[in-house]
């Protein structure tokens, strides 16, 4: 029989938390102690998110962003300073880099993976260092007067699966250019067989509710960088260096604390994440086997070099030429929901109006913003409900690809 429409009309919901009496324990007892603002679990919390992936530090935020701000703070990039980063990302990886007055120097990603391209990166690097003339193709139409040196790398580890560090690491490394690894996808990933957010200076991790675990709001960054962790530190409250009190503020800060009840509520799905990883690589492993009998459609890749997909969301890739926005809308009309990841960051309103991309300008990432689609993916999601939206694909790919 099939499962009754909810209030949104879907008969699957995009995406779920995992949570159990646990966790509503935990955030429960919170309330009942003196602490509300960043306190005892903050502090536990940030340690185990380090522990869990072998970092030295870990510095506890209120949102992934937050997280990635800090870092380009602490890499010490500034007005016009260029640094290169995917136009194949969620939008806050690149508008991190606006927020300090830096610009984004988009470069293609891989087609399998979708991935910053480390050809497109080495080029870009030694294009961007010889300065004059070969400059020039990197930089955006618009917005690049105040352009600036060659000031870091931001590296995204697309839907839970790790870019390709081996290569990436040396091309930064050789240039000295500080590297950021925005993981906010990929906790519980492995490179081969290194932890995701564990690659260049920092990584971060964000705990949004779709995200693999959740804080409800909220994110780590995790480093090796004593300096690194102490700048975040201040930043995160208000510019307080170590040794300022509560109204001292040596650096011009944020307000980017996590609280205790978020934290109390990641702590306990810290604990569960390997179960929650489980579940999640088993809905999509059933997903892959449905999906290798619907014309029409592909199953995500996984490259040779990903030790552990972490899966973040479940994205299929569909046939050229057929139209994503109808595709979408039959699912709708049958009651499964869907999203389109990404929209290429360079396409958004704001980065066209301000730099002049246009279309054409990154055609790997456009081809797969214009195919992929991501399906209703959970660690709650259950057999039948996979089995469901399958079902319905099927017949909407059908039904479009006949005609
Ligand atoms: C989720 C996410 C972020 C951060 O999200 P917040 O909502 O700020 O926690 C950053 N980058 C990518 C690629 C993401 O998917």
């Amino acid at each position: 029989m099939a499962p009754d429409r909810n209030r949104e009309g879907n008969r699957v919901p995009m995406s779920r938390p995992a949570l159990s009496e646990e966790e509503v324990a935990a955030v429960s007892r919170v309330l009942r102690t003196p602490y509300l603002a960043m306190g005892p679990e903050v502090k536990a919390f940030e340690a185990e998110v380090a522990d869990y992936v072998g970092a030295q530090h870990g510095v506890a935020v209120n949102s992934g962003t937050a997280g990635l701000h800090l870092c380009v703070r602490a890499a010490g990039i500034a007005d016009g300073d260029l640094v290169i980063t995917s136009p194949f990302s969620f939008v806050a990886s690149a508008n991190v880099l606006l927020y300090e007055r830096a610009l984004p120097i988009f470069v293609d990603v891989d087609p399998a993976s979708g991935n910053i391209d480390p050809q497109a990166v080495a080029e870009a690097i030694d294009d961007l260092l010889q300065g004059a003339e070969a400059r020039a193709r990197w930089l955006p139409r618009r917005g690049a007067e105040r352009a600036g040196d060659l000031k870091g790398v931001l590296t995204v580890d697309v839907f839970g699966q790790p870019a390709d560090y081996r290569r990436l690491e040396p091309l930064a490394q050789a240039a000295d250019l500080p590297l950021i690894e925005d993981s906010c996808e990929a906790i519980g990933a492995r490179y081969r067989d290194q932890p995701a957010g564990t690659f260049g200076d920092a990584g971060v991790f964000a705990f949004y509710p779709n995200k693999q675990m959740t804080t409800a709001e909220g994110g780590v960054i995790v480093t090796d960088r004593e300096d690194w962790a102490e700048t975040a530190r201040a930043l995160r409250n208000q510019g307080r260096a170590p040794g300022d009190t509560w109204l001292d503020h040596s650096l011009l800060g944020y307000n980017y604390r996590l609280n205790e009840m978020n934290a109390a509520l990641g702590r306990v799905q810290l604990t569960r994440i390997d179960e929650l990883l489980a579940r999640r690589e088993a809905v999509a492993a059933h997903y892959g086997q449905l999906l290798a009998q619907v014309p029409g459609a592909s199953a995500p890749v996984l490259l040779e070099t990903t030790g552990r997909m972490s899966w973040f969301v479940y994205v299929i890739r569909l046939d050229p030429g057929l139209e994503r926005r109808r595709v979408a809308e039959a699912l709708a009309q049958a009651g499964v929901p869907t999203r389109p990841y990404f929209q290429p960051i360079h396409l958004q309103r704001y980065f066209v109006e301000r730099f002049g991309f246009q279309p054409g300008d990154f055609p790997v990432a456009e081809d797969l913003g214009r195919r992929s689609l991501a399906l209703p993916f959970s660690s709650v999601m259950t057999k039948e409900e996979v089995e469901l939206v399958v079902e319905a694909l099927d017949r909407v790919l059908q039904r479009i690809g006949a005609g």
